[in-house]
């Protein structure tokens, strides 16, 4: 946002640091130095004045590392980008810094700006880390009660469950005496999230994903982040991206 004359202040997310708000001084000057590096999105080397008792520190300089120029023209990819970093605000607020969560967060940023197909399915990989990373990951290798893995389930033509989003678990639809239309979701859901969980950012891009497939993955994750999140809302950005895109 704007502030006083000339200055700008920002939320980034730095490595060191974590989260943190910061004052630019001079950066809606007309001939300013920052250029693209204050933009959204804008993977920056930053330099900063940091006293810990002051609210908002000091960025003196920054030097542009990538303004993710092909996810700036594309419409998908900027809505999931801007997406991942409204999620990325919410949980890393108040949270403590963290390398993994910013080494996961560029590599996922820099794999929806290189992608060559739908770069969906790195959205909810960005979301199944973010579950994993802040410890509340389900589990999804077997069935809460039967202890029967996916693969075996399916040998046994179950392909549903339900999910107990309190506990964090499935449940198959034989243990619960329930017809497989009256399950929530398809058992493939669950498998699609361990892999997402498990799998390096590089091989997630081969998982196939479906329409029906996508709907449930976004229903079951994003509503079992938003219980383990109470700042977690609607992503503005992704709201935005769900209204305008084409069926
Ligand atoms: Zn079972």
């Amino acid at each position: 946002m704007n502030y006083q004359e000339t200055s700008k202040i920002l939320t980034i997310y730095t490595r060191e640091f974590g989260s943190m708000g910061v004052i630019v001084k001079g950066a809606r000057r007309a001939k300013n130095k920052f250029g693209a590096s204050l933009e959204p999105l804008a993977h920056i080397n930053a330099i900063l004045y940091i006293k810990e008792s002051r609210e908002l520190q000091l960025l003196t300089d920054a030097e542009l590392i990538s303004s993710f120029t092909k996810t700036q023209q594309n419409f998908d990819r900027l809505f999931l980008s801007l997406s991942i970093l409204e999620l990325t605000y919410i949980v890393t607020r108040y949270a403590e810094r963290s390398n993994e969560f910013f080494d996961i967060l560029l590599e996922v940023l820099y794999a929806i700006e290189s992608a060559t197909k739908s770069v969906l399915i790195l959205f909810y990989y960005f979301e199944a880390q973010v579950i994993r990373l802040l410890g509340f990951k389900p589990s999804l290798v077997g069935c809460s009660e039967c202890s029967k893995s996916i693969p075996e389930l399916a040998q046994n033509d179950i392909r549903h469950a339900r999910f107990d989003f309190d506990r964090g678990s499935f449940t198959c639809t034989e243990c619960l005496s329930i017809s497989e239309g009256d399950a929530a979701f398809d058992l493939e859901v669950f498998h699609i999230w361990e892999q997402l969980t498990v799998l390096n950012v590089k091989n997630v891009m081969d998982i196939g994903l479906n329409r029906e497939l996508q709907s449930d993955l976004d229903r079951v994750m994003t509503r079992y982040l938003e219980l383990h999140q109470p700042e977690m809302r609607t992503l503005r950005a992704k709201q935005m991206f769900e209204s305008i895109r084409p069926e």
